[in-house]
């Protein structure tokens, strides 16, 4: 390990990897190191199809040490703070480490204790109370999914912050619904959404699908309801209602099982960082991805104050924006012609077991589709590419620079 490099990255999730491998792919590649903590690596879209009883977790895992690119360094520590004036990361144990640039993708923050009860009842047997948002609670929800029974309630609920994979709330409902369907006992188990936007979905030509879907299911879809608090020993879980004339008011409802979406934010080192803009995410120009302060600094992923859908499929088109900019920046001391990204973000809406609605869409909410055909409609063609495609792009092409 040195203590300088040309480039140093934190984060070595699917954003940190994904540039350090492109920077060296170049023909003569900067000297690169990677500041990531974990010795696993998830492939985290698949926690869905997980969560349903498809795969299992296994399948998302996979060592940080066979993904770190070749000639790069792996700094196996967590990084702590910023001091972009003198160029510097110092990580949790104190070491400090220099860069003439440096990329900041450290992903998002799930904020559990900002409601009472979740932290201690999430993914324990018994709770009912379920989430794919880790690898650790993710097998939970196929074993609680699958005991469900007439006259029970399945609640699935959504946060008024920013997420990652705004649509991961809603599919692993979906795939309840058709899971209760197939058993034969749909009609007889409320499932029931509670979201504090007032959408199904931002972009309306995908909107008008899912709403059909919803119908099918027999879904009640609450809007204006963000979940507040649980009370797991009562299988209760309080709902703030904010929409309505009167003042807001809480309500409970009971619960069998209770899909949640935690809370999220930026990570608290980034908040806390002289990197990051009021809403604690790192402060980047949303075309070029280059810091509005630092012009050696640039940020992607999760992490970065860019307002588009927050996925893995927008990192892959953000990867190789950085990468441009950041060598044109290295080479020429400025950028002079600017490699844009435009808010592309895909959002893979399983709508049922074989069944997918591909949503992609830019910064202004247009479709922006790959493929040419009709895009908002169910197929069995895009599941396939979710569960099957998805991950070999991922692990062999994205992580290694090459898609
Ligand atoms: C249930 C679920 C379903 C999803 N479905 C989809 C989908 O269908 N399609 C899609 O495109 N995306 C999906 N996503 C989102 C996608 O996984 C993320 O958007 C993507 O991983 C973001 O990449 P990132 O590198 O910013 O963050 P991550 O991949 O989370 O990586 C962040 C890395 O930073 C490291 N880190 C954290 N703190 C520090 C620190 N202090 N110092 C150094 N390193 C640190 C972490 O250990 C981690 O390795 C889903 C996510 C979930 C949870």
């Amino acid at each position: 390990m040195k203590d300088h490099y040309q480039v140093l990255i934190v984060g070595g999730g699917s954003a940190g990897i994904t540039v350090g491998a492109h920077l060296r792919n170049e023909e003569h590649p900067p000297d690169v190191g990677i500041i990531e903590p974990s010795e696993v690596h998830y492939y985290q879209p698949i926690w869905t199809l997980v969560g349903a009883g498809v795969f299992d977790r296994e399948i998302s895992k996979r060592q940080e040490a066979d993904f770190i690119p070749e000639g790069a360094d792996w700094i196996q520590e967590a990084a702590a703070s910023f001091d972009p004036e003198n160029n510097t990361v110092t990580t949790e144990d104190g070491t400090t480490i220099g860069y003439d640039y440096l990329v900041v993708a450290p992903g998002i923050q799930l904020d559990w204790d900002k409601i009472p009860g979740l932290k201690e009842s999430v993914g324990q047997p018994g709770t009912g109370v379920v989430s794919n948002y880790t690898y650790e609670t993710v097998p939970q929800t196929w074993t609680t999914l699958q005991q469900l029974e007439p006259g029970d309630k399945a609640l699935f609920t959504q946060p008024s912050t920013p997420i990652k994979c705004g649509g991961a709330p809603q599919k692993i409902m979906y795939l309840t619904a058709d899971h209760l369907r197939k058993e034969g006992i749909l009609d007889e188990v409320s499932v029931e959404f509670f979201s504090p936007g007032t959408v199904v979905f931002g972009v309306t030509e995908f909107e008008r699908t899912l709403k059909k879907v919803i119908d099918r299911y027999g879904i009640d879809f609450h809007i204006q309801e963000e979940l507040v608090e649980l009370r797991p020993d009562a299988h209760e879980a309080v709902f703030q209602v904010i929409g309505g004339d009167g003042a807001p008011s809480q309500k409970v409802v009971e619960y069998d099982m209770i899909h949640v979406t935690p809370p999220q934010s930026a990570p608290d080192f980034i908040k806390k960082s002289p990197l990051a803009n009021d809403d604690g995410w790192v402060d980047v120009h949303k075309l070029t991805l280059q810091h509005n302060q630092y012009d050696n600094i640039f940020s992607l992923g999760d992490a970065a104050g860019t307002p588009n859908a927050k996925t893995g499929a927008a990192v892959r088109k953000q990867a190789p924006v950085v990468v441009e900019n950041l060598l044109q920046l290295m080479r020429e001391g400025a950028i002079t012609e600017p490699k844009e990204y435009h808010g592309y973000s895909s959002c893979p809406l399983v709508t049922g077991y074989g069944k997918l609605v591909l949503a992609e869409f830019d910064y202004d909410n247009n479709p922006d589709p790959s493929f040419p055909f009709d895009t908002t409609q169910e197929r069995y063609s895009m599941y396939a590419l979710k569960a099957y495609g998805l991950p070999e792009m991922y692990w062999h092409g994205m992580l290694r620079g090459r898609a």
